[in-house]
């Protein structure tokens, strides 16, 4: 009945935690929101941002890879 003990070690739940603070800011750099207007220059982090506010086309969600030649937005990123 040693293996039991060896079960209930303390370092597996040390690397549990360490592994959550880490994926916390990576979940939200996969897609942004970006104004599809033809003036558009920049993408956005938050989808209620003020500068998306503005646009009076549509807003859609796309992945960050595919804004290149786009600015971050300055208010939300
Ligand atoms: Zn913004």
């Amino acid at each position: 009945m040693i293996g039991m003990i060896a079960l209930a070690s303390p370092t597996a739940d040390a690397k549990k935690k360490s592994k959550k603070k880490s994926g916390g800011s990576k979940a939200t750099s996969g897609s942004v929101y970006i104004c599809t207007s033809p003036n558009a220059y920049a993408y956005h982090r938050n989808p209620n941002c003020p500068g998306l506010q503005r646009c009076s086309y549509s807003v859609k969600k796309v992945s960050k890879s595919s804004t290149s030649g786009m600015s971050p937005c300055r208010k939300c990123y």
